[in-house]
């Protein structure tokens, strides 16, 4: 028997889950495969979805380039504001702050990045601070917003995650998605083969199809519970295994950024929207009970509370496969990672191009499985590194918990890139991976690492060179910044949001 051969042709897709997940996915297959493919998707009301998940990275651009969407239309539809970064307080230290930008800071030479350049200047008494080369960081920290032709802004967004879900929804409906109303009581499998072929709904009703996407949230009732594909936590390294969120009523304009404060037991996040703001803590559950968790988000939020904090828990980590049978899990019941970098809708986003790029019309094949799988596990793993990054390289000595992250053992490639940017200055990427060279050097420096040393070929310049070239790129970075409105002004012009009901 061929072990490849194809198993029947896929025309019917049943979609488990409508949360974020689930309506991306239906709007990204119904957009690219929707005249191949009959798409249903299945949600339940009572169950409802996470409800958090509301600040988001620039890959998205990528997602509505894909469903063609209306800047606008999307922005007034989810309440959006613009996200240039992520400031990170009290992470390296407590009352030490430092900013982790979208943005390209200045331009650096094939050889080395820009970073090799800037550390030679304060070397020689020429630079200045390493953001004022970096227009997005300048802009956020100074409450700025505009859209700028060639693409001369790197933006993303924070938005209602309910809302978004809502507008996907009313999108793929249009491209002929049916939703299905009703929890799912029961999973059907054939006996001979194990792939899925229905679901049993509360009504009565069997959903039946030849592929099924997971997209039930951390139940993970296909791929999980059914499937018994197992799961590989990540605790060692990511301490945190909670969060409780709530969400306030907004005082004063918005900024351009998330904020991610980190306190002895985790950490909190405000993500300004402009109908409301969104907050919440991620902590350790070992460090500080749910209830003291709640009690120091409520303390440490402004503005009416407009619902009562929701506790949620996770196990940070991956299923071993996420692609198993004629099922893949997408969203939460693939695996999860802490919002530390507002990855989570990204991994999404990725787990649906894979499958439009591998989509088995023909018959699901193993080598399709196996290739899914093994890219999947690469996206997540350097993300996961990015995040551990943080937790590790920290003077925080006041807690436990960051005394335990200090000492902690890395993973291999983590434990290289830390020791190999802390002896050159260098951050060597591997091909496609998601964060950009001057991601990890801002997250690297901001976390309190300065390089033993940096790339020779900065030392060509003389002084009047490096610092003309080091003058030039702050200059730029000023003027564009002074011709910039304020955040909450270009909302105003481009895209006010009308009242929520
Ligand atoms: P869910 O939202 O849980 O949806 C599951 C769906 O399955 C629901 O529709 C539910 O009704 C349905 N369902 C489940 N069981 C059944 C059943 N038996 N019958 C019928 N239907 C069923 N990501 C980011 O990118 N940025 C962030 O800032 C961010 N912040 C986060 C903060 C926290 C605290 C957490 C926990 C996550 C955060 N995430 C973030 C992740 C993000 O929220 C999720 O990736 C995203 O919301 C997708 O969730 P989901 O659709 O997979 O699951």
């Amino acid at each position: 028997m061929n072990v490849n051969a194809a198993s029947k042709p896929v025309r019917r897709v049943v979609i488990a889950g409508g949360g974020t997940a689930g309506w991306m996915v239906a709007a990204g297959l119904s957009k690219c495969l929707g005249k191949q493919v009959d798409i249903r998707l299945v949600e339940s009301e009572e169950i409802g979805t996470v409800g958090v998940g509301e600040a988001t990275i620039p890959t998205l651009h990528f997602m509505h380039e894909i469903l063609d969407l209306e800047e606008k239309e999307f922005i007034q539809a989810t309440q959006a504001t613009f996200k240039l970064g992520i400031s990170f307080e009290n992470w390296r230290n407590v009352g030490e702050d430092y900013f982790h930008s979208f943005g390209r800071t200045g331009k650096g030479h094939w050889t080395a990045g820009f970073h090799h350049f800037w550390l030679e200047g304060r070397k020689r008494g020429l630079a200045s601070d390493y953001g004022d080369y970096c227009l997005e960081l300048r802009a956020a920290l100074d409450n700025r917003f505009a859209l700028l032709p060639d693409n001369g802004i790197n933006y993303a967004y924070h938005f209602d995650a309910t809302l978004y879900g809502q507008y996907l929804r009313r999108y793929s409906e249009a491209l002929g998605v049916r939703r299905l109303e009703g929890k799912i009581l029961q999973v059907h499998t054939d006996p001979a083969s194990g792939d899925i072929t229905g679901l049993a709904l509360d009504g009565g009703e069997l959903v039946e199809g030849d592929f099924f996407i997971d997209c039930s949230g951390m139940r993970s009732l296909l791929l999980g519970q059914t499937l018994g594909v197992g799961y590989e936590s990540w605790s060692h390294w990511l301490p945190c295994d909670s969060a409780v969120a709530v969400q306030t009523q907004s005082v004063g304009e918005p900024v351009p950024y998330t904020r991610s404060i980190a306190h002895p037991w985790g950490w909190q996040w405000r993500i300004p929207l402009q109908h409301r703001v969104g907050n919440g803590l991620v902590y350790s559950s070992r460090h500080i009970s749910d209830d003291d968790a709640k009690a120091a988000l409520l303390a440490n939020v402004k503005g009416e509370v407009l619902r009562q904090p929701r506790v949620i828990k996770f196990t940070p980590g991956q299923r071993d496969v996420v692609w198993k049978k004629n099922c893949v899990a997408i969203g939460l019941s693939s695996g999860f990672l802490e919002p530390l970098e507002s990855t989570s809708i990204h991994l999404i986003q990725k787990g649906l191009t894979r499958l439009v790029e591998l989509f088995p019309t023909d018959g699901v094949r193993q080598s399709d499985i196996d290739e899914y799988n093994a890219q999947a596990r690469e996206q997540i793993e350097v993300v996961r590194d990015f995040i551990i990054l943080h937790y590790h390289v920290t003077n925080r000595t006041d807690s436990p918990m960051w005394r335990a992250c200090r000492e902690m053992e890395l993973p291999p490639l983590l434990k290289h890139r830390v020791q190999h940017f802390r002896d050159t200055g260098r951050i060597m990427l591997r091909q496609g991976e998601l964060f950009a060279e001057n991601s990890w050097v801002q997250v690297m420096m901001g976390q309190g690492i300065t390089p033993a040393s940096h790339h020779p070929i900065t030392r060509n310049m003389d002084d009047r060179n490096l610092a003309d070239f080091l003058g030039d790129v702050r200059k730029d970075v000023a003027r564009t910044l002074m011709k910039l409105p304020k955040h909450q002004q270009f909302i105003n012009q481009f895209c006010p949001a009308p009242p929520p009901d």
